[in-house]
């Protein structure tokens, strides 16, 4: 069953899911050449206590990480630990919290330097395909919508869709109805309504569909060891179109210091 959540739950997704997507993008910024998974899962664990939240991931069916940490081949929950980022990596961080009774999940690909050209343009046809099924996430549209659209961007791109893991409703739970896969028809599906929440994630090899799950129980691995990225929001389709709750203050909170720092040269010179 698909839970519709009223205007006051709406509210209180917005403040999980911004303090996930602040998190997202703190943690982010120290994906660099040296730091390793475990430092970067720390960080999290410290910013999403500041903020009174609770990791969703860690505990979840055992799951031992804050954040999921998935490097190059690694598709989605990579377990942090002592692998040590290197330039060339791409590394998909996905980030989940808990936070008045409700859950924010987000993920990200951070290419690390320069990466190869053919890598590129994976982790950015992977950001795209995610927009494309944000597009398509409104009112009166069909779940199929959202899977097709993703679908055809990454195909297009000449990737491959991975059909095992897929997006997901979100709410006062992590994995709510409806599962989202990303690929399917269009028009066909549950109809969409004002008030639904989704997950929506597209992961992207760059090579084989196939994936494999590693010994550790989690570590999701495309088949073929070439690199996968992962994008994600969470979107509530609201009558007024789709809206990304899982957007944070950090992008704001920079360019306001870009532009205070520009006025600081005006006073100096
Ligand atoms: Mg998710």
């Amino acid at each position: 069953m698909i839970i519709i959540k009223s205007d006051e739950e709406i509210a209180a997704m917005r403040i999980s899911c911004q303090l996930a997507a602040s998190v997202r993008d703190r943690v982010a910024s120290q994906i660099r050449p040296g730091a390793t998974t475990g430092e970067l899962d720390a960080y999290a664990a410290e910013l999403i206590a500041a903020a009174g939240a609770k990791s969703a991931f860690l505990g979840y069916k055992g799951f031992p990480g804050n954040v999921c940490l998935s490097v190059n081949d690694e598709v989605v929950h990579g377990i942090p630990g002592n692998r040590r980022i290197e330039i060339g990596d791409i590394v998909s961080l996905d980030v989940g919290v808990h936070h008045g009774g409700f859950v924010g999940d987000t993920a990200v690909t951070i290419m690390v330097g320069v990466t190869d050209a053919e890598v590129m343009r994976l982790v950015d046809a992977t950001q795209s395909a995610l927009r494309a099924g944000i597009d398509n996430a409104v009112v009166n549209g069909r779940l199929g919508d959202i899977s097709h659209a993703i679908e055809v961007v990454a195909q297009r791109a000449g990737f491959s869709i991975v059909r095992e893991f897929v997006g997901h409703g979100v709410g006062r739970s992590m994995h709510e109805d409806p599962q989202v896969p990303n690929f399917g028809t269009a028009g066909k599906g549950p109809r969409l309504r004002h008030g639904m929440t989704l997950a929506i994630e597209p992961m992207v090899n760059l090579g084989v569909a196939e994936v494999q799950v590693m010994d550790d129980g989690w570590t999701v691995l495309t088949g073929d060891r070439k690199p996968s990225a992962h994008f994600e929001h969470t979107v509530a389709i609201l009558d007024g179109g789709p809206e990304i709750l899982t957007v944070s203050d950090v992008l704001a909170e920079e360019s306001a210091a870009v532009s205070n720092f520009v006025v600081d040269e005006r006073r100096d010179s």
